[in-house]
């Protein structure tokens, strides 16, 4: 077990794609770690480049108190999982487990015990002399994964694990990870672009843009408080209300109508914002209400137990449109005129830039 630090890490592509822009980021020791980000935004190569995969531009990268920033991929002690499993066809089970420790020169006797045992752990012993062909999807993941642990590295790196599964496995396979992390202890970084998988795994979050990281945060600070509007637009199954609001009088005035400003805010008069809050942290009512937002319903989606519910405002500022969520038997029907209140202590104020 091992914490991983980068600093100033940088990787720019021999094509010039700069894929990693002086990030710097510290994941502790025995940290189940999400980074999260859209496609492009950098994670498989900060994965690689923790493995040893890819060669940094600049910067370092320490495991434990060892610098590996220039140590080839067998000496920095990591287990990568790679989103298509890279299984080798050709092998067994217990060959494709058993590889790492062939690489490491275990001797015949103790390698195919190592493999047992592994597959043991994961549920793989009635699988030992299937070929990956003859294995499911799920399945197919858990030998990577055997493979990965078999030889007890300090780090796991697994780059969209779940990705490949479909929704209902996919689950199944969440819950499994998650547990298997617990009992391990093992560092692990792993890399999706789910904000809810992320949400639903991780100890921390890392959220990447343009190869650098946005916020890191536990999922409660990083869905209660998104550091920037980027954050608080990508986290969340329904994305965060963002409307421009300005300062009038101490109070905040969001589409013509004066809210109060959030506690913890300092703002200026006539000093302009954007105006955050989040459809779950809404309430929807079909009579006026004080520190409320007017608007007319214009789409009405029914998502099971909640529907959520876009209005335009109808104050007298710019156009905007909110959207908020509200429990199942109290929708309104497109046309229906309402009113949404913000929760206590859920809004918050983004500056330009932010
Ligand atoms: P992610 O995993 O978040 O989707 P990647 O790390 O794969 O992002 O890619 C980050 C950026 O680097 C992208 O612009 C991608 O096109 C570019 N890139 C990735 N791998 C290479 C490569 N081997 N050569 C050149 N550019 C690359
Ligand atoms: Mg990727």
């Amino acid at each position: 077990m091992s914490a991983i630090t980068m600093r100033a890490l940088t990787k720019v592509y021999p094509n010039g794609v700069r894929a990693l822009d002086a990030l710097d980021l510290e994941i502790t020791d025995g940290e189940f770690f999400a980074l999260l980000g859209p496609s492009g935004c950098g994670k498989t190569t900060l994965l690689r480049t923790i493995a040893g995969l890819e060669l940094a531009s600049g910067g370092s990268v320490h495991i434990g108190d060892r610098a590996v920033t220039q140590l080839p991929p067998g000496k920095r002690d990591v287990a990568m999982v790679f989103q298509d499993y890279a299984l080798f066809p050709h092998m067994t089970v217990r060959e494709n487990i058993a590889y790492p420790l062939r690489i490491k020169k275990v001797d015949r006797r103790a390698r195919g015990e190592k493999a047992a045992e592994t597959a043991d752990e994961l549920g793989l012993s009635a699988l030992l002399d299937r070929r990956p062909g003859q294995l499911s999807g799920g399945q197919q993941q858990r030998v990577a994964l055997a493979r990965a642990m078999a030889c007890h590295p300090q780090v796991f790196l697994l780059d969209e694990p779940l990705s490949n599964l479909d929704a209902r496995l996919r689950l199944e396979a969440r819950t499994f990870l998650k547990r298997l992390q617990r009992e391990l202890g093992v560092t692990t970084v792993f890399v999706t672009h789910d904000q809810a998988e992320a949400l639903a795994l991780a100890d921390r979050i890392a959220v990447m843009e343009g190869g650098r990281i946005r916020q890191v945060g536990t999922p409660t600070e990083v869905f209660r408080r998104p550091a920037n509007t980027f954050v608080a637009g990508f986290i969340g199954s329904t994305p965060m209300n963002l409307v421009d609001a300005e300062v009038r009088d101490g109070r905040l005035v969001v589409a013509g109508a004066p809210l109060p400003v959030p506690d913890d805010t300092p703002v200026t008069d006539g000093e302009k914002l954007v105006y955050g809050v989040r459809p779950e942290y809404l309430d929807y009512t079909a009579e006026a209400a004080p520190d409320a937002l007017h608007g007319q319903v214009v789409v009405v989606e029914n998502l099971g137990s909640f529907s959520l519910v876009s209005l335009d405002l109808t104050g007298d500022g710019d156009a905007a449109t909110i959207q908020v969520v509200v429990p199942e038997g109290r929708e309104p029907q497109p046309g229906d005129s309402g009113w949404v209140m913000p929760r206590p202590g859920r809004s918050l104020l983004y500056r330009d830039g932010e």
